[in-house]
């Protein structure tokens, strides 16, 4: 079971916790910044969810239906974390990038605009930062101003629509 044994050593670094009714993941050892935790394993979709993580314009990163819980828990944890817009990690492509030095039990969290065009359950935020913009839509909700703003942690996909080189998708 030496795939196994892999799997588990990446996950050393996060885990899911569930508080308050909710879960949320958490680093399991401290983590310096600008490192990589672990990747978004799963398969691609052209269909977004509110669990799926946006990496081009129709390719979404979702997990095999039919996983047992343990097995989400072990290889698809990502799934598990959630906004903040004053994020401590980047997603480059599949890999999470710490940004910020992270202690153990702390949140592990990204900006959710930076991968989504569109959020399929756009939400009110409260994380109480200076920097909130309140309504988490995704990419085509943000202000001009909050586009620059994340300019540095957008994905390449949206990053080109911002530079204007790709796009924007069209209504139907
Ligand atoms: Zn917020």
């Amino acid at each position: 079971m030496l795939s196994n044994r892999h799997h588990f050593a990446e996950l050393a670094r996060a885990g899911v916790v569930r508080t308050a009714g909710a879960y949320k993941l958490v680093a399991a050892e401290s983590v310096p910044a600008n490192v990589p935790l672990f990747s978004l394993e799963g398969e691609l979709t052209s269909v977004p969810t509110r669990y799926t993580v946006q990496i081009d314009e129709s390719a979404h990163i979702d997990m095999p239906d039919g996983c047992r819980f343990e097995e989400v828990l072990d290889r698809f944890f990502w799934r598990f974390m959630n906004h903040s817009c004053e994020p401590n990690t980047v997603i480059r492509d599949r890999e999470v990038i710490s940004l910020t030095p992270i202690e153990p039990w702390q949140e592990i969290t990204f900006h959710y605009a930076t991968t989504e065009y569109s959020m399929v359950e756009p939400f009110e935020c409260r994380c109480g930062s200076s920097r909130c913009e309140g309504l988490v839509g995704g990419y085509q909700s943000l202000s001009a101003a909050g586009r620059e703003r994340l300019r540095p942690l957008l994905s390449n996909y949206l990053l080109s629509i911002l530079d204007g080189e790709t796009q924007a998708p069209q209504c139907r």
